[in-house]
């Protein structure tokens, strides 16, 4: 999905994160690739600090895409034996300069920090750290866990990681990099992914990596290994790496979005590519909601795995019913509903060829707020289609995420307060029908006990979620922190 499936009009993508020790390498050129395969996970900035061992950490991070930020000049000025990298899109505080990441700072001890997910009690933690007057330069989440082991007693960086973690609620898929090492955690549900890779060299060497989706390692050719464990804290050393356990039993909660919608489809999560499991989707969408229809037609690009699992189970053919236009920048970047429709409009160019006359299935992989979904089958109303039926590969979404994903406020959710009929009605379809929450599990093979599906259920995993402030919740304490 996530690459090319910009017209969307949410939920947004959140952060991606990355993390090498590789004395061998050119690390930041490491990072620079891994965090380009990792675009998909946040437009908004991208950032790398690298740093050699008890020497300086450096860092160059701003606003743009991965090849926007940096070029060969800057790369090659990023030297070390280990990198972080970051690319965000902001899920808390907004999309200014300050807020990119790695964050570093310079407390007790040096660090550069990188954080994909959200903290549920950033506001009380904030406060605290306020009134000991602890200095922010950024209104994110993230500086908060920097200053938090930055300003730690603890001689090692890991002994501060492992102290400061039970005090964090919420999602926090972390990599943190001093003058010693580059550690990486996960928070005890495992809300966000975070994966283990490796690269061998011929002497027979190794050097081992951190990345949120394992489709950053196909690219620097490293191998996936494995999957950084919920509570698991991994610190990556010259030796190799080691694992300490520091969160705590508690209950499992991956976000099976990532499955869906956020995570790339050559990624692999939960032993399942992706790809894979999408497809599966598809499949069991068509056994759910079969009808009539002539041809299947996919919502590019979000939605092509799940339509062809769906034409497959169906045995009706699959079509492009749009051709896209893949050079128009991500319309996202400039929110607002008259740009979005018009980025929508110069992305999308349906093909009346091949739907004219047709009673067509369209296949996407979820629906928020639903205008772009509305524009699309009036597209297709004009371009001659007989019918529509819409097949969604997730269930309704009604209700917001606090661990790291940005999605509209319930009221604007389509799905919220409306039945399956009249969500159809609204977006102008002949049928519609959302893959089941019992059908999301069979095809990714897991159970609701070990995710968090709170979007689509409005059972949140962790306990006063709900209450947690919005994306903008520590900007309404900054004229404080300025003060
Ligand atoms: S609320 Fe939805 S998007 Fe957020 S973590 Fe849970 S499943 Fe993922």
């Amino acid at each position: 999905m996530p690459l090319l499936s910009d017209h969307r009009d949410g939920p947004r993508d959140e952060c991606g994160v990355f993390g090498i020790y590789g004395p061998d390498h050119d690390v930041a050129r490491l990072a620079y690739f891994a965090l380009f395969a990792l675009q998909h996970r946040g437009q908004e900035s991208a950032g790398i600090a690298t740093a050699a061992r008890d020497g300086n950490i450096m860092a160059i991070r701003d606003q743009g895409l991965v090849a926007q930020v940096f070029d060969e000049h800057t790369l090659r000025s990023l030297l070390g034996d280990m990198a972080i990298g970051h690319v965000r899109y902001s899920t808390t505080g907004s999309s200014e300069w300050q807020n990119a990441q790695p964050v570093v700072r310079d407390d007790s001890r040096t660090l550069a920090l990188a954080h994909n997910g959200n903290l549920i009690n950033a506001v009380e933690l904030y406060g605290e750290l306020r009134h000991q007057e602890v200095p922010f330069a950024s209104t994110s989440d993230s500086e908060i866990i920097a200053a938090l082991l930055a300003r730690h007693e603890a001689r090692g960086i890991e002994d501060a990681v492992a102290d400061i973690v039970p005090r964090l609620r919420g999602a926090f898929s972390t990599v943190v990099m001093t003058d010693e090492a580059v550690v990486a955690f996960r928070d005890p549900h495992g809300l966000r992914p975070l994966a283990l890779g490796m690269i061998e060299q011929e002497d027979g060497r190794a050097s081992y990596c951190v990345a949120s989706e394992s489709c950053a390692f196909d690219l620097i050719g490293a191998r996936y290994l494995r999957e950084v464990q919920p509570g698991e804290m991994i610190t990556l050393t010259e030796n190799g790496f080691r694992s300490r356990i520091i969160g705590g039993d508690q209950r499992r909660a991956f976000c099976v979005f990532e499955y869906i919608y956020f995570a790339r489809p050559d990624s692999r999560m939960g032993g399942t590519v992706l790809q894979v499991a999408r497809a599966k989707m598809g499949e069991i969408l068509w056994r759910e909601a079969p009808v009539e229809a002539d041809v299947v037609i996919p919502v590019p690009d979000s939605g092509n795995p799940a339509a062809r699992g769906l034409a497959r189970a169906a045995g009706l053919p699959q079509d492009d019913g749009f051709i896209k236009n893949r050079y128009v920048a991500r319309t996202f970047i400039q929110p607002g509903q008259e740009l979005r429709k018009h980025g929508l409009r110069l992305k999308f160019n349906p093909l009346p060829e091949v739907v004219e006359g047709k009673r067509l299935v369209v296949v996407d992989d979820s629906i928020v707020r639903g205008n772009t979904t509305r524009q699309i089958v009036q597209m297709l109303r004009e371009a001659g289609a007989a019918e529509i039926h819409l097949r969604i590969s997730a269930p309704p979404i009604k209700h917001p995420c606090h661990y790291g994903i940005d999605m509209s406020t319930r009221e604007e959710m389509i799905a919220h307060g409306r039945s399956v009929e009249e969500v159809a009605a609204e977006l102008g379809a002949d049928s519609l029908h959302y893959l089941s929450l019992g059908g999301v599990y069979e095809a990714i093979g897991g159970s609701r006990d070990e995710h968090c599906d709170a979007c689509f259920s409005g059972e949140y995993p962790l306990k006063g979620t709900e209450s947690a402030n919005g994306k903008h919740a520590l900007e309404a304490e900054l004229p404080l922190v300025r003060a």
